[in-house]
Order: structure tokens, then C-alpha cells, then sequence
């Protein structure tokens, strides 16, 4: 796995960015009590709680490139909890009560994720609670109803009260709100929308000034190790090394290479593209309510149109391209045909939309960190004391990854305490089951059992339509290998002839 991109594509969110470049001090620290790689909405968790409850400490945040460069400044700006959607299928890959518990933190840290923005003020565009809307074909509005039907029933049997504010519009309710004639129903969650880039550049302006943190952009973190006999971190970069006690990794699917080979091994990189663009037809469209995001295809598209600007965000589109753009990890450059696809999408929903000048599109691909059994994998990485790791939201990051940081950094300072008072209090205060589902991530999970499967290519379970072609593939990889082997022959047998 390699190091992000020093060229990536221009995001919409990252036109400017006010910590561009942006270094603390002009040279590298040679020590720190922490060191955090990777400032995207996971680090900025991890740099919230360390700078707020812990000034004894100092902080050192490496990032490769600028400030929230990676999937946090490249993505749809949703913030969505997936309250019952796709409960069914989670059930049957991982149990009823960890898929519940999965949805009870989403919705937890969304919530939580709200209050933060508005306790400290952030102007990140947010829109609160306008929802998420899911235009169905025939078989995904049965197939909804299905999963909401289960979802009522772990409710009542976990008491996370997860089902308010949840509507199911019956087509005559899709017509009159959104003019749309073809979606059969549509499936409304709550969520909210943002500008993620601002949320985090609004935050890492604050920690700054605060004498103990310092943010050393264009950084990238080389290797990181202990030395024989010491409980000390050597974290390598091209600008030199540091020496610190604890290393947070918040870099998502590059981090690959600094993690053990099982854990490396878990995580599948995945490109993402969107388009944004304004359109002059606005006018024409017969929408009642633009405020929320919509979603289609089972989530395989997603859209927003910010109330601010009235600029549209659609990603997705990778579905049906050979690869679904799985194993990637360059956000230097555009897939045509997943361009083309989000389009034609466009097009199919609201054809009057789409600016007929391709000028007036702006157009970006981002990484998205997927695990090979479709949970995040959050915790102390096994066997090596002072490391902890937040990656792996697969594709769905903005209701995991800053809690996720703020989780490690907790267990960083417990760590570095050595007692449990600080965690032990914050956990006190967040409800049980909040707690139990946060154990679902424990990296150690591909310690033993699961890591032997993983290398017998045993088909692991998955959250999306990707990850089941990746299963799918990884599964049956002796017999396609055995199938080549024999077209080789074969066409060698036939040559000889
Ligand atoms: C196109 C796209 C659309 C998406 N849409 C949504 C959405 O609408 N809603 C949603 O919930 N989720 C969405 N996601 C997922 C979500 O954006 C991510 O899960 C989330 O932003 C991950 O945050 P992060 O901080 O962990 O990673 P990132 O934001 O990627 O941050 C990691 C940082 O680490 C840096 N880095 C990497 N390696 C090193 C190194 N060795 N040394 C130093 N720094 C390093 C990178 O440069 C980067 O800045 C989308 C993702 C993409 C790509």
C-alpha cells in the first residue's frame, strides 16, 4: 500500500484551503508524546479530545499532504446514520444484535457529531435532520419494508428507540413532493448534510493555538518502530524522525504499510468518484422539499443539493464497472466510464439538471477504506503497545470517524496513564450499549481465527454489492487460476497441433 498522492484531483470542498501548506513550526519536532498521522475528520477526532482534556500532553499531527486532504475533503458531505437500511443482510453476515448495535453508534455519533458543531459554533454548512431519501424500484421498496420490519423487532428487543422520524412514502407521496413519476416509493431516514473539509480546517484553527499541538502538513509518516528493548515509537518521515511514547493511526486506507501484515491484509483501498456542479435549470425542477439527500440504487448513488449555494454533489457510479475500482488507491486521477455513469444517473432522475458544458463540472476521486468483514476496525493494534488504529468505515466514514479518533485518543491516554480513570469516566457517562458496540471494532478481531480465513480466502462478510464481488472473487480465486490454467493449455494444445 503506498502513500497518498502529492497531485490528487480538486475536490469542490478543497477549492481553498486555509491550512494549505500549513506547518506549526518550521522544523519537524524530534519528540512528542503523541504523534497522529493523518488529519481528516478521524485525527481531528483524536486532536479534539488530546488538546481539550489533556494540555499536559504534546501533540504532533503528521499529514501527508494538506490539512483534510484525503476522503474527508473529497466526499459526498452526508452525514447519514443507516437506521434500518440493509439490517437483513448485516443480520445474516454478522448477528441481529452486533448489526443493531452497528446502526445504535451511527446514529449515537451523528448526533454527537451535531452537538460538537453547534456547541463550538463551527459555520461548516450544516443542515440539520432534513433526511435521507432513498427512491425505490419495485424490489427495493419491498426489500426495505422487509428490513424495517426486522429492524422494529431488535429495536423493541435492544431499546435503542432508533426508529423516530423514520417515513416510508408510497409512490402517490414521491409524486406530490418530488414530481417523480418513477421511483415506486422512497425510504426517509434522518441525516444531515455539511461541508466536512470546513468542519475539520474549523477545529484544527482552534487546536493551534493551543501551545501543545503542533500540525506539520506535507509530512507523510515513512515507517514507524520500535526500538529493541525501549517502549518508545520512532516515527520515520522524509523530513526526519520522532521519538514518542504513543502513535494514533488515522490515515485511512494508506495505512496499510505502517499496521502488522493481518491487519494490512484486512483492508481493501477503494476509489470513489463525484461530480458537483451548479445548474442553470434549477428553476425547472418540481421539488418541494431540496434540503435532504437522496440516495439510489441501494445506496450505490448519492446526492445533495447545498441549501446554500444550491450546487449539486452525486458520487457513486462504480457499480457496474468491471473492478468497481477495488485495490485503488490513487486519487490522482478520473475513471471515464464511472464519470460517464454518474451522468447518465443524473440524467435519469433529473435530465434537465446536468450543465451541458463540461466546464462547468468539477470532478474528483477520493479513497475509501474497506474491511474485508464491513466493519471499521478501531483499537489498540494487537502486539504492539503505544499504537492505536481508527481506518475502515467502509465507504461511510462521517458517522464513525471523529468519535473513532476521540475513541483512540481516550484509550491512548489511558494507555499512557496507565490507570483507567480518564476512560473509565468517559465511558461511565455513554450509555451500555454504546460501549458494547464500540468492542464490535477491536482490531484484535483478525488476530488467530478470523486471520487464517482471511488467508484461505474463506468468503468473509460484506456490507455492499463491491464487497460481496470482492468475497466472491477472493473466495473462488483457486478455481478462476485453475480455469486459466487450463485456457493456457488449451491454447497451447492448439498452437501444437
Ligand atoms: C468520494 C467519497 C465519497 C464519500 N461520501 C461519503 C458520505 O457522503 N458520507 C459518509 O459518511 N462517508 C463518505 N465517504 C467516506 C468518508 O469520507 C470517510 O470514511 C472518512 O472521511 C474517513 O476519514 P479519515 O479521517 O479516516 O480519512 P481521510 O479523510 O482520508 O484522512 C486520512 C489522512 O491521512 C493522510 N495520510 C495518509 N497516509 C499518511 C501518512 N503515511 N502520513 C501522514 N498522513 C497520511 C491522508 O493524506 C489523509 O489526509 C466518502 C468517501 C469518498 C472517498
Amino acid at each position: 500500500m503506498s502513500l497518498p498522492k502529492a497531485n490528487p484531483t480538486r475536490s469542490f470542498w478543497l477549492n481553498h484551503n486555509p491550512l494549505e501548506s500549513y506547518r506549526t513550526t518550521k522544523e519537524l519536532p524530534t519528540n512528542a508524546d503523541v504523534v497522529i498521522v493523518g488529519l481528516g475528520l478521524t485525527g481531528t477526532g483524536a486532536l479534539f479530545n488530546l488538546s481539550r482534556k489533556h494540555p499536559q500532553l504534546n501533540i504532533l499531527a503528521l499529514e501527508a499532504r494538506d490539512p483534510v486532504s484525503g476522503a474527508t475533503g473529497r466526499n459526498g458531505g452526508h452525514l447519514t446514520p443507516f437506521s434500518f437500511r440493509g439490517f437483513r443482510q448485516d443480520s445474516e453476515i454478522m448477528g441481529e444484535k452486533p448489526a443493531y448495535l452497528k446502526r445504535l453508534l451511527e446514529r449515537h455519533n451523528a448526533d454527537h457529531l451535531v452537538g460538537i458543531i453547534n456547541e463550538n459554533s463551527i459555520a461548516c454548512d450544516l443542515q440539520e435532520g432534513t433526511g435521507n431519501l432513498q427512491c425505490c424500484d419495485a424490489q427495493e421498496f419491498a426489500d426495505a419494508k422487509l428490513d424495517l420490519a426486522a429492524f422494529e423487532v431488535a429495536d423493541k428487543r435492544f431499546g435503542g428507540n432508533l426508529l423516530e422520524d423514520v417515513e416510508i412514502w408510497e409512490k402517490e407521496t414521491v409524486f406530490e413532493k418530488l414530481g417523480d413519476n418513477s421511483a415506486v416509493g422512497a425510504l426517509l431516514i434522518p441525516a444531515h448534510q455539511l461541508w466536512p473539509a470546513k468542519l475539520c480546517w474549523g477545529l484544527q484553527q482552534e487546536f493551534i493555538k493551543n501551545k501543545n499541538v503542533n500540525i506539520q502538513s506535507r509530512t507523510p509518516a515513512t515507517r514507524i518502530y520500535q526500538q529493541k528493548g525501549s517502549s518508545k515509537w520512532q516515527v520515520e518521515t522524509p523530513r526526519g524522525s520522532v521519538v514518542c511514547d504513543v502513535v494514533l493511526l488515522a490515515s485511512n486506507a494508506w495505512a496499510g504499510h505502517l499496521l502488522p501484515s493481518n491487519l494490512q491484509k484486512a483492508l481493501v483501498p477503494t476509489r470513489a468518484q463525484v461530480i458537483a456542479f451548479q445548474s442553470e435549470q434549477d428553476h425547472k425542477v418540481n421539488v418541494k422539499e431540496w434540503t435532504r439527500g437522496f440516495t439510489l440504487h441501494h445506496g450505490s448513488e448519492y446526492m445533495i443539493r447545498r441549501g446554500k449555494d444550491g450546487v449539486y454533489v452525486i458520487g457513486g457510479g462504480r457499480e457496474d464497472i468491471p473492478g468497481q475500482q477495488m485495490y485503488e488507491s490513487d486519487d490522482s486521477v478520473l475513471n471515464n466510464r464511472v464519470g460517464a455513469a454518474l451522468r447518465s444517473v443524473m440524467k435519469s432522475i433529473f435530465p434537465e439538471l446536468l450543465p451541458e458544458s463540461e466546464d462547468r463540472i468539477q470532478e474528483w476521486t477520493g479513497i475509501m477504506c474497506y474491511t474485508l468483514d464491513g466493519k471499521p476496525i478501531v483499537g489498540q493494534v494487537p502486539g504492539a503497545p503505544g499504537q492505536f488504529v481508527a481506518i475502515g468505515y467502509n465507504g461511510h466514514g462521517m458517522p464513525f470517524a471523529f468519535q473513532s479518533g476521540q475513541y483512540i485518543a481516550e484509550q491512548a491516554v489511558n494507555y499512557l496513564q496507565r490507570n483507567a480513570s480518564s476512560v473509565a469516566d468517559e465511558k461511565i457517562r455513554e450509555p451500555t450499549l454504546v460501549q458494547e458496540a464500540w468492542q464490535l471494532f477491536d482490531p484484535s478481531r483478525f488476530d488467530g481465527a478470523l486471520a487464517e480465513k482471511l488467508d484461505g480466502g474463506v468468503s468473509l462478510p460484506s456490507t455492499s454489492r463491491s464487497m460481496r464481488l470482492a468475497n466472491t472473487l477472493r473466495h473462488n480465486r483457486h478455481w478462476l487460476l485453475l480455469g486459466l490454467l487450463f485456457l493456457i493449455f488449451g491454447q497451447y494444445a492448439l498452437c501444437c497441433k
